[in-house]
């Protein structure tokens, strides 16, 4: 086996025993980024020198026994993370060289963890998209098929881990941006509860929806990240101060004594059949785990789409006020006159899809609007939570797809938006709620692309979750399925 395609827990297994170095491991993974790159596209910025003198610095600290949950583990993450060492380009024009002055909240606990950190990975601009070809810079592509998408927002992260460009990346989820490419690429993706990780310096999207994730090879090493970037941050507001369990420990559980509600509307109209089984093998292993399989609904499922497409997009265009060319990011300098200076300055650091969403939002937000469009689309969203909380009144965890689909041809979508918004559905409901969830794969389409469940539970029951997926995953047969890239 070569290093790079080692799980995290199986690389600490080997640093622990003096096995491998951590130099040796992040070599590996420069290598295995060299080999397959110009494939992949995942990677906006890598940082080879850095890496190289944090995993020698991993080493001293190991032989020091200063050794760190994650020491000398090399990661990557999306580049909406801000980082000090290097850009964060948001995958926008408009940020293209912009250093950050300070560093997210989650760069230091993966810093602190002992973590090596590779580079930064392309992503949809400003995280608006669900295919990654809305990047500025770099489209990636899905490692189990080359010229098929890997999902977004964040399908550098996740087309990165199922490469084996890093042993796990982080992202970042406002509609389904860490799952949905997990799925599409066959990893484990994380959104946590909303307020269990600090999004104190995530670039935002919308932020009463934003969240930060893993994306992991397996179960046991989202529960080990989720160790790392968990917690009570004083800078971010909306971070809640609640104890975090380590969530290895509920991991070898069986699901006897656990209700899994299977939501009736999630299996509709426009569910891919091969999906549909793929699921539904993943809920029978579930039941054979010990788990009792109950049928619940979500009566509001239709209305996720149209809330988060008002709700996001005026978020965002308040969030977006901020890149006006003053203060920071590019500047279009063809001009004299500040009010051109602005939107030419717009005009040009924006692609289309963040322009038509600052537009929708800004007429959402408007006044003589704001009540039928912004305050209607929250109205709803509560009634989306009480169908939530009704399902939880019922069952431990929600089993479902999590995208209607396999991954399709970069390309074959991007004429039909609306078809593209629609394919959100079943990622939506746990950001306009705030509960977690989570992408596990389940098997495989007959074209050999990754299909994933998703599984969803109660706000900051993320243990239960892990604990399920765990179980799927031992029996699903996915883990260590690697694309065939080289
Ligand atoms: N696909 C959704 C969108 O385009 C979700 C994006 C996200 O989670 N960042 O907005």
């Amino acid at each position: 086996m070569e290093y790079f395609s080692s799980t995290v827990h199986e690389a600490l297994r080997m640093l622990e025993a003096g096995e491998v170095s951590s130099v040796a491991l992040t070599e590996s993974v420069l290598n295995r980024i060299d080999a397959v790159e110009p494939t992949v596209r995942a990677y906006l910025t890598l940082d080879r020198e850095g890496a190289l003198r944090q995993a020698e610095q991993a080493d001293i600290a190991r032989k020091k026994g200063q050794a760190g949950p994650l020491c000398g583990i090399p990661v990557a993450v999306k580049d909406a993370l801000c980082t000090t060492t290097m850009p964060t380009t948001c995958g926008s024009r408009m940020l293209e060289h912009f250093v950050a002055p300070y560093e997210a909240t989650v760069m230091t606990k993966l810093a602190q963890a002992g973590s090596v950190l590779l580079g930064k990975l392309a992503m949809d601009e400003f995280a608006m998209g669900s295919t990654g070809e809305n990047c500025a810079f770099k489209v990636p592509t899905n490692p189990w098929k080359p010229g098929y998408v890997a999902g977004g927002s964040s399908g550098g992260a996740a087309a990165a881990v199922a490469a084996d460009q890093c042993m796990a990346s982080l992202g970042s989820d406002t509609g389904g941006s860490v799952r949905q490419p997990a799925s599409l690429c066959g990893t484990v993706g994380m959104k946590p509860t909303y307020g269990r990780v600090s999004r104190n310096g995530l670039v935002p999207l919308a932020s009463s929806l934003d969240q930060i994730g893993p994306l992991t090879k397996d179960v046991r090493d989202c529960a080990l990240i989720m160790n790392t970037i968990c917690g009570y941050d004083p800078q971010d507001s909306t971070s809640i101060d609640k104890p975090v369990p380590d969530f290895r420990t509920s991991l070898q559980d069986g699901l006897k004594g656990i209700k899994i509600g299977i939501p009736r509307e999630y299996f509709g109209q426009g569910l891919d059949p091969e999906v549909d089984q793929a699921v539904r093998q993943g809920m029978a292993m579930l039941e054979e785990a010990g788990a009792e399989l109950v049928e619940v609904s979500l009566p509001h499922t239709d209305y996720c789409v149209a809330v988060y497409y008002l709700i996001s997009p005026a978020e965002a265009s308040s969030n977006l006020a901020r890149f006006d060319g003053v203060r920071y990011g590019f500047r279009d300098r063809s001009t004299d006159s500040l009010i051109e200076m602005y939107n030419q300055t717009r005009s040009h650091g924006f692609g289309e899809e963040v322009k038509r969403r600052i537009l929708i939002g800004t007429y959402a937000l408007s006044a003589g609007y704001y009540d039928a469009f912004y305050k209607k689309a929250s109205q709803v969203r509560t009634l989306i939570k009480e169908d939530l909380s009704r399902a939880f009144a019922l069952c431990d965890v929600l089993a479902s797809p999590v995208t209607p689909t396999p991954a399709w041809k970069i390309g074959d979508r991007s004429d039909d938006l609306v078809a593209l918004y629609l394919s959100d559905i079943l990622t939506l409901s746990a950001n306009l709620a705030g509960i977690p969830g989570m992408s596990t794969p389940c098997g495989f389409s007959l074209d050999g692309l990754p299909i994933g469940m998703q599984l969803q539970a109660a706000h900051f029951n993320e243990a239960v979750l892990l604990r399920a997926a765990h179980n799927l995953e031992q029996r699903a047969g996915v883990v260590g399925k690697k694309p065939a890239l080289v």
